[in-house]
C-alpha cells in the first residue's frame, strides 16, 4: 500500500464541477487501494479576490489581519471536497492548518513551516479515512494564524509528503507539467520528462510560478518524489529528480522570466571603501530585498551603482536612494520600472563553453538592449525593457532549440 499526497491548484478546484471531478480522482487512489493526503489551494482568483478587499479597508493592513483573511479560501475548498467525497460515499475529513496542526513561525504572510503534528492524519490514513488538508496556512507558537507566501500550497504539500514519508507528491495544476518555458509566452514550449532540483529551484527563483521555491528547496532537502502533472489530462507529467538530464545534448532545460522586476542607478558616487554598504545598507535596513547588484568605475575617480529591487518596493526604494544621494555626495538617481528580469537554465551549461555568447547575440540581433547581466554555474540572466519580454523568450527558445527537445513519453 502506497500513501499518496495530492495536490490541486486554483484553476483544478475553480468550480463546483471540478471540485467534484477532483473527488473522482482522488477516489480512485483509495479504490485502488492506497492512502491519500489532498492539498488544495483556494478556487481560482480567491486570494486576489480577498486581497482586493483588504485594500478597499486600508491602504496598509497589518499582515496578520491579511493572513486572517487570505487564509480562508483555503478552508472553503477543503469542506467542499469533503462534501463532494462523502457523496461519492468515502469518508473523508477536512482539516485546516491550525487543526493539523502545521506549525509555523510567525512572519506573517510569508512564514516558514517548522514542523507537523502527524498524529491526527496517521489515525485518519489507518481508519480508511481521505485527509483533506488546506493548502498555503499555518499556525504560529501563539496559535496565530499564518500563511506561507503566493503559491505556497505547493509547500503545503511537499512538507506533508516529507513529515508522513509519502511515497510520491503530486501537483496537479492547469498544464501538463514542466515546460521549457511558460506555455503562456511561447506556445511552442515543451514538456520536460524530467527535470533536476537544482534547475526547477533556479527556474522558480528566476520567476517561474509553476512550482513554489519552498516546495522545491523541501522537496529536495527531503527527497520527496515530486512530479507537476494535469488535472485535466492523463499523463506522466514532469518528475523532479537528482539525475542530470536525460537530454545528454541540451545545453540548457529551460527560460525563466520575471515581471516584477525595477532598477535604480546612482551616478557620480565617490569611489570610496565603505560606498556599497552605505548605499545598500539602509535599503536592507528597509527591509527591501536587492537582486542584481552592478558596479562601474568612472575616469574621475567617481563610481556608478546600478541593482534591481521588486516592482513593489520601487517608490520606497528611490525615495530611500535619493537620501543616500544627498548624504554621499553623489551627483543623481535615476530608476526604470518598466524592465523584466529574463534568465536560461542548465545543467549542461557547466560543460558547455559559449553559452553566453549564444544568447547575447541572439538578443543583438533581434535588436534587444541588454540593461545588466549576471551569471551562475547553472544560469544566465538578463535585464531587458518590458516590452521585449515576449520577443527575447521566443528568440532564446528557438535559438537554443528547446522546441526539438522531445519528451518521451
Ligand atoms: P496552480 O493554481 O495550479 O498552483 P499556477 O498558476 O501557480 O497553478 O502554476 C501553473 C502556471 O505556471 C501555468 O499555467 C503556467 O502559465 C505557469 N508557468 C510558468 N512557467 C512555467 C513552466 N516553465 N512550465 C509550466 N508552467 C509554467
Ligand atoms: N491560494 C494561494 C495563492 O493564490 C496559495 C496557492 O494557491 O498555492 O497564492
Ligand atoms: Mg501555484
Amino acid at each position: 500500500m502506497a500513501l499518496y499526497v495530492y495536490k490541486f491548484g486554483g484553476t483544478s478546484v475553480g468550480s463546483v464541477e471540478r471540485i467534484k471531478s477532483v473527488a473522482e480522482k482522488v477516489k480512485k487512489v483509495q479504490d485502488q487501494g492506497d492512502q491519500i493526503i489532498v492539498v488544495l489551494s483556494a478556487m481560482s482568483g480567491e486570494t486576489n479576490r480577498l486581497i482586493a478587499l483588504a485594500k478597499q479597508m486600508q491602504t496598509q493592513p497589518t499582515d496578520r489581519e491579511m493572513d486572517v483573511l487570505i487564509s480562508t479560501g483555503e478552508q472553503v475548498t477543503v469542506a467542499l471536497l469533503c462534501m463532494a467525497l462523502h457523496e461519492l460515499g468515502c469518508k473523508a475529513t477536512s482539516y485546516t492548518g491550525t487543526q493539523v496542526k502545521i506549525l509555523t513561525d510567525s512572519a506573517f504572510t510569508k512564514a516558514r513551516i517548522r514542523e507537523i503534528e502527524d498524529i491526527k492524519i496517521r489515525a485518519d490514513l489507518d481508519g480508511g479515512k481521505i485527509v483533506v488538508v488546506a493548502g498555503f496556512q499555518g499556525v504560529d507558537e501563539q496559535g496565530n494564524i499564518t500563511t506561507l507566501g503566493r503559491g505556497g500550497s505547493d509547500t503545503t504539500a511537499v512538507a506533508l509528503a516529507a513529515a508522513l514519508k509519502a511515497d510520491e507528491c503530486h501537483i496537479y495544476t492547469d498544464v501538463d507539467g514542466v515546460y521549457t518555458t511558460d506555455p503562456r509566452v511561447e506556445p511552442k514550449a515543451r514538456r520536460l520528462n524530467h527535470i533536476t532540483f537544482e534547475e526547477m529551484l533556479e527556474m522558480a527563483s528566476l520567476g517561474s510560478k509553476v512550482l513554489q521555491i519552498r516546495s522545491v528547496e523541501f522537496a529536495g532537502k527531503y527527497n520527496v518524489a515530486l512530479r507537476v502533472l494535469s488535472s485535466f489530462k492523463e499523463g506522466c507529467g514532469t518528475l523532479i529528480t537528482y539525475e542530470e538530464s536525460q537530454m545528454e545534448s541540451a545545453l540548457i532545460s529551460g527560460i525563466a522570466f520575471n515581471r516584477d522586476e525595477a532598477k535604480l542607478t546612482i551616478t557620480g558616487v565617490p569611489d570610496l571603501p565603505g560606498v556599497a554598504y552605505k548605499i545598500l545598507g539602509p535599503i536592507a535596513d528597509a527591509n527591501i530585498e536587492v537582486d542584481m547588484i552592478v558596479q562601474n568605475i568612472a575616469d574621475d575617480a567617481t563610481t556608478d551603482f546600478t541593482f534591481t529591487v521588486d516592482r513593489n518596493n520601487y517608490q520606497r526604494a528611490k525615495a530611500i536612494l535619493e537620501e543616500s544621494c544627498v548624504e554621499l555626495g553623489a551627483r543623481k538617481v535615476t530608476g526604470d520600472n518598466a524592465i523584466v528580469k529574463v534568465s536560461i537554465v542548465g545543467v549542461g551549461m557547466r560543460s558547455h563553453a559559449g553559452i553566453a555568447s549564444m544568447m547575447f547575440k541572439t538578443l543583438a540581433s533581434e535588436g534587444i538592449n541588454i540593461r545588466m547581466i549576471a551569471t551562475s554555474e547553472i544560469k544566465i540572466s538578463v535585464v531587458v525593457d518590458e516590452k521585449y519580454l515576449e520577443l527575447a523568450v521566443r528568440a532564446l527558445h528557438a535559438a537554443f532549440e528547446l522546441d526539438q527537445i522531445t519528451a518521451e513519453a
